[in-house]
């Protein structure tokens, strides 16, 4: 190669250089441009304009109170299931820890209520909070030898403190479950309220569709001590009106009359 064919190879380089060097410097960022366009949108989301409209519309007749097939029937000791020996068409064992100590059959619940219970169990596991099932549908023929053996061993009065009547149980609907600990701390006893899945289910349950049946202080509405282990499945749009409205008891949000005690 000649030395005039290399001056004009390295002076043709300056000038790509140069011009490059000055597009670089006159162009604007397009970087910031970017940046600042992205932050004066962000943080514009708006609320659901629909909450307000939900809360106020909310149809109580939605669901029967009284047919046992529904999932917002209400039993109480004024409620007796009907027909009393009611037993749900469709029952399952769901897939979630299971206490087998009891009667196998009470290891069941109502197909209608199975997914939620399941979902609810599963989502408390990823945060370590581990339930099992203590007791599930109980049939009108159990809760009849279960209330009589009360009945014989310790007189009607006692028997109606500790059992529910055949026919008037919430258990009998396969929509309730009693939730105990994996660890078997305070099973069936009111400190489960102070564990850490006690403090979970009262916190976390209306999610999924279930509500704290039978409240702490309600027990002249409900006619039962307080169970915080005692769950009860209405569906999601019900247990969440409850706890929105602060409403405690299936009684009191439908206006129905107290119930402590049988007629
Ligand atoms: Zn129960």
């Amino acid at each position: 190669m000649s030395r005039p064919h290399v001056y004009t190879i390295v002076a043709l380089i300056l000038a790509v250089s140069i011009g490059a060097l000055v597009y670089v410097f006159k162009s604007p960022s397009p970087l910031h441009i970017t940046s600042s366009s992205n932050k004066s949108s962000s943080g514009s989301k708006t609320a659901n304009p629909n909450n307000q409209t939900q809360t106020s519309s909310f149809n109580k007749n939605q669901y029967s109170l009284s047919d046992p097939t529904s999932q917002w029937v209400v039993v109480n000791k004024t409620r007796p299931l009907s027909p009393v020996s009611y037993a749900p068409s469709s029952l399952v064992v769901p897939t979630i820890p299971l206490r087998l100590s009891g009667s196998q059959g009470e290891m069941h619940v109502s197909s209608v209520m199975a997914p939620a219970l399941e979902q609810m169990v599963s989502d408390a596991k990823t945060q370590n909070i581990l339930f099992d099932l203590q007791s599930g549908y109980r049939s009108y023929g159990l809760q009849v030898s279960v209330y009589g053996n009360e009945v014989s061993s310790h007189g009607q009065a006692i028997a109606d403190q500790e059992s529910a009547r055949p026919g008037y149980s919430e258990h009998q609907t396969g929509l309730a479950a009693d939730l105990g600990t994996v660890s078997g701390q305070c099973e069936v006893a009111q400190c489960f309220a102070t564990t850490p899945e006690g403090i979970w289910l009262a916190a976390n349950a209306y999610r999924y569709g279930f509500i704290i049946r039978y409240p702490s202080g309600k027990t002249n509405v409900t006619g039962y001590e307080y169970e915080p282990w005692h769950v009860r499945y209405v569906g999601v749009a019900l247990a969440t009106q409850m706890h929105q409205t602060g409403a405690q008891t299936l009684e009191e949000f439908f206006g129905l009359p107290a119930a402590p005690t049988y007629l």
